[in-house]
């Protein structure tokens, strides 16, 4: 037998078992009303736990179940485990609920959940940000009430979404997002929006630097190809010739050049690390500089070299010699004859390296400076051309300088003269203020020594 009704039956038989007791002592009348008092007891109780159990349906979720008597303390406990499991499942599925949430706002993406009439369900945070939404007060609205950029409206509408559509952000000017939407469930969507500015910025510097490298190879190309023919269609006398010779060989000089730049460039950029991480002198490498820029000037300018403090510094002594050797030779470029150009290397207060190159060259307007060392940015492209420039001298520079944590810094007059300064880290430089500068110049290799 079910134990509910096993349980349902201990109250009459109770009461019917009393009645017998009293019928036996007292005689009938007095066993009826024991049975009628038992019964109405039992009918009684049945009710007030119905009413218990009607209130507790129609009271707030939380509110706990009753305690039962009798048969309905089975029940009554049933109700109260169900209903225990049910609170545990619940708390469960809030958590992860939030689990999930607090996952979607770690992704770096937007998401905006929409239903099949593409009205907002849900949106993390970066979403919010990215499409300008506010879900307390958007949640529910059309998105395409609030996102009005066309490129959205008609990818919406299409309903082809293999692709992402690219789109300015109407937030934040100079922001590019990327949005795709993802089907799912019942006719509902995933709305995917990515900042996409780096990316965008990366693709139009790689476009700009094709068309740059084209450029400036097309234009020497042009030159030889140009006088190629007419060597090969005319009967030049032997000075023309040699002239067109001699041109067609600038050009070829110009390209090897740039290709030489290019291919130290990438070398530069493919690494971060110095290729080597060695202690050199800075004197000798001082002579040596000194050395090329007075054959560079070729008596045309004045050339003062102030070694300072004797030092050694850790890195790349080919890669430091190539971004110093930039800048003499940029002195030199853009200095008229007659100038003056002078290179030092002094110790900054917190010990920092500070190799210097000043000129009394055309000098640089302060729009300029910021953009020097862009690849192929150039102040005056007919003055870097003519000097045999190829635009990337800085941009070496400054790679170099990144890979030895070294900063430049530009100081520069127009028409007065500029001068740009090298800052090593200390951690780099070590002082030898004892040392001599002829002793550290004696390890210079004989050809710098011998030609300043
Ligand atoms: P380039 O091969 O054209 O010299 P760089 O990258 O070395 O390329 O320099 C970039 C531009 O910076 C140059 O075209 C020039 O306009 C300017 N510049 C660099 N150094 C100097 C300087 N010492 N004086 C004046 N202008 C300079």
């Amino acid at each position: 037998m079910h134990p509910v009704i096993l349980a349902g039956l201990v109250a009459p038989a109770g009461v019917l078992a009393f009645a017998g007791l009293v019928w036996f002592a007292f005689g009938a009348p007095w066993a009826i009303g024991a049975l009628a008092i038992g019964g109405g007891g039992i009918v009684a109780s049945h009710l007030r736990h119905l009413v218990l159990l009607q209130r507790w349906a129609e009271s707030a979720l939380e509110t706990p179940v009753p305690e039962g008597r009798g048969s309905w303390r089975i029940g009554f406990s049933a109700l109260h485990r169900r209903v225990r499991l049910r609170t545990a499942y619940q708390r469960d599925l809030a958590h992860t609920i939030e689990r999930f949430q607090s996952a979607a706002e770690a992704i770096p993406d937007g998401m905006v959940v929409l239903d099949a009439a593409n009205r907002i369900r849900w949106a993390n945070a970066r979403a919010l940000a990215h499409l300008g939404l506010d879900l307390a007060r958007d949640a529910g609205r059309p998105l395409l009430n609030l996102v009005r950029q066309p490129e959205v409206v008609r990818y919406l509408e299409a309903g082809d979404y293999n692709d992402a559509v690219a789109v300015d952000s109407q937030r934040a000017p100079g922001v590019a997002l990327s949005i795709q939407v993802v089907p799912f469930g019942m006719d509902e969507k995933l709305l995917i929006s990515r900042d996409i500015t780096r990316l965008e910025s990366v693709a139009r510097m790689r476009r700009d630097f094709i068309a740059n490298v084209s450029h400036e190879l097309k234009t020497p190309l042009t030159v030889v190809s140009g006088f190629l023919e007419t060597l090969q269609e005319l009967e030049l006398e032997p000075r023309q010739r040699a002239r067109y010779l001699q041109l067609m060989s600038d050009q070829a000089r110009s390209m090897e050049r740039l290709v030489n730049d290019l291919l130290t460039l990438s070398a530069l950029e493919s690494e971060q690390d110095p290729s080597v991480e060695a202690p050199f002198a800075v004197a000798p490498l001082l002579l040596e500089l000194s050395a090329e820029a007075k054959a560079l000037a070729d008596g045309q300018h004045e050339i003062a070299l102030d070694p300072g403090d004797p030092a050694t510094v850790t890195g790349s002594r080919d890669e430091l010699a190539s971004a110093f050797g930039n800048l003499v030779s940029n002195a030199i470029r853009y200095t008229p004859a007659g100038g003056a150009i002078s290179l030092s290397w002094r110790a900054a207060e917190n010990g920092d390296g500070l190799f210097s190159v000043a000129d009394t060259g055309i000098g640089i307007a302060a729009e300029h400076i910021p953009r020097l060392t862009e690849r192929f940015y150039r102040v005056d492209r007919s003055r870097s051309r003519a000097t045999g420039g190829t635009g990337l001298g800085l941009a070496i520079v400054k790679h170099v300088l990144l890979r030895h944590q070294a900063v430049l810094a530009v100081k520069s007059t127009p028409g007065e003269g500029s001068t740009f300064t090298v800052r090593i880290p200390a951690r780099r430089v070590a002082w030898r203020a004892s040392e001599p500068v002829a002793a550290a110049a004696a390890d210079a290799p004989p050809a710098a020594a011998t030609s300043s």
